[in-house]
């Protein structure tokens, strides 16, 4: 018999985790001494709990486990390094389940596609130019695994004049560099911008954010730290509505269990040990490392946008029915179409996990123009799914009093009775779910589901870039060329 060590942590573990770091974070131009159960923070930490959970819960037993390939050992998928295609499409489906349960970014693909990408480029760099980067990134990735980490993936620099390349900036710290190479490690400075989960997580791994030259060579860097290391500062990213978690009120957030996190982290000449750098100066392979990444992350947005979709779209059927409009046929058609649009990303997610091919370290990538495609449907079409969800659920979605107003001993029956829907429903009902529509369209849920739809995993020009890359125009010419009579079918001659 084979005894399977197991490695997983639980929900609660992981947060009593997060209580060890001694973190330097700001919100509101305050030091958070506790970030841990601050009322903003706290419902970005559930979300990460909650793949944490999943994993813990047998009825997701394969799904949100693997076995890892360097131990054999019993892992958190959102640790796995993808082995098949099979492994592909589960973590799709899993973001899916998971964008259900949370309603919102759950924060923890973005370290997990960075690990997937540098298992591929540092094992492609040491082939083409002999350095010995993929052991080293294998033995930190056994340290993830054992310990059941969250890593926060931080690609994106401030990029200051973008017209111009990171060597020629007139701050030379605008994009995130090495200013001093020691004999036990570098030094870095700069500063990555929009980190989903910054604080929630346990180490850092940063990648570069754009294609480099030899003169920008310093700016060519990967290394993962803890995120407690000295130097690093965490800036609190503001969102939409994010004061209604200091109300005191449930309902007005809309979902108060969960939500995302996204904060500027500043590297004030932070140390990194050798054995945690996994590029210095290759820039060569900066842009490999971005592109791979971003497919992966592409990928993503299929499962977690899609599950987040559910929940609007349940919403919008729910409110339907409580304002009494369900049966209408217009009302029908537009939850139709909501479903048809929130299928076609998931159906791209699992397109290009299907598509995929193993890559010589043995790690299974996505399909890019495929990824590509998932992601560029996800700039457009969360916002028309929300856009019907808003027409669904009418003008109160803006216009609806507090739950202070609806629990005063004076007003709330005016409110209990004047916003009621069908006679069945409770006023509550209507409200809370009106709320739920409100924190997914324009409040705290909006930054994960529409705004980072355009902008996360890179926007829709950059998709389009590669979708022009990836495309074979000129097959598709021949082919029309073929079909016209131009040119001659070169396979049917072969055949005669
Ligand atoms: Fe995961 Fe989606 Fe959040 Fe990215 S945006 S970290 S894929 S939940
Ligand atoms: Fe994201």
């Amino acid at each position: 018999m084979v005894v399977v060590k197991i490695t997983l942590k639980t929900s609660e573990e992981y947060i009593e985790s997060l209580r060890k770091r001694r973190l330097d974070v700001y919100l509101y131009g305050d030091q958070v001494k506790n970030p841990v159960d601050h009322p903003v923070i706290r419902p970005s930490i559930n979300s990460v709990a909650a793949t944490y959970e999943v994993a813990n819960d047998p009825k997701y037993e394969g799904l949100a486990t693997a076995t890892s390939h360097l131990s054999g050992e019993k892992i958190n998928r959102f640790t796995h390094i993808h082995q098949n295609i099979e492994d592909l499409i589960k973590k799709v489906k899993l973001q899916r389940i998971l964008g259900q349960k949370t309603g919102t970014c759950f924060q923890r693909c973005v370290g997990w596609d960075s690990l997937n990408a540098l298992s591929i480029v540092t094992f492609e760099m040491d082939q083409k130019l002999g350095t010995t980067y993929y052991d080293r990134f294998n033995q930190y990735l056994r340290y993830v695994q054992e310990n059941d980490l969250v890593c926060c993936g931080a690609m994106t620099d401030p990029k200051g004049d973008r017209s111009l390349r990171p060597s020629q900036q007139a701050d030379p710290d605008l994009y995130l560099r090495t200013v001093e190479r020691r004999d036990d490690g570098i030094v870095v400075r700069g500063s990555k911008v929009h980190q989903t989960g910054g604080i929630n997580s346990h180490d850092v791994i940063v990648m570069p954010t754009r294609t480099m030259r030899e003169d920008d060579k310093d700016y060519a860097v990967s290394f993962a730290v803890p995120n407690d290391t000295e130097g690093l500062i965490y800036i609190y990213g503001r969102q939409s509505c994010d004061t209604r978690k200091l109300e005191g009120v449930e309902f007005d957030m809309g979902n108060p269990k969960y939500g995302g996190q996204e904060v500027m982290i500043v590297f004030d000449d932070v140390f990194v040990p050798w054995e945690r750098v996994f590029m210095c100066g290759e820039y060569e392979f900066a842009w490999p490392l971005v592109d791979t990444f971003s497919a992966y992350h592409r990928q993503s947005y299929g499962g977690c946008k899609s599950g987040v979709g559910d929940v609007l779209i349940g919403a919008a059927a729910n409110i339907a029915e409580y304002n009494g409009t369900a049966g209408a046929s217009s009302i029908k058609d537009k939850l139709v179409e909501m479903n048809h649009l929130n299928e076609t990303i998931y159906s791209c997610g699992i397109a290009c996990s299907s598509e995929g091919c193993k890559k010589p370290s043995g790690t299974y990538f996505v399909n890019t123009l495929l990824a590509n495609i998932c992601k560029h449907n996800v700039t457009r079409f969360p916002y028309e799914i929300t856009r019907l969800a808003e027409d669904i659920a009418g003008g109160l979605l803006v216009t609806a009093p507090s739950e202070k107003d609806l629990k005063n001993p004076k007003i709330g029956k005016y409110v209990e009775k004047y916003l009621k829907g069908v006679s069945e429903c409770p006023t509550e009902y209507r409200l809370r779910m009106l709320r739920l529509i409100e924190n997914l369209s324009m409040g705290l849920g909006s930054v994960g589901y529409r705004t980072e739809s355009m902008h996360g995993a890179g926007s829709p020009q950059s998709q389009r870039i590669m979708i022009e890359r990836e495309v074979n125009m000129e097959s598709k010419k021949k082919l029309a060329k073929i079909i016209a009579g131009i040119e001659k079918d070169e396979l049917l001659e072969i055949e005669k």
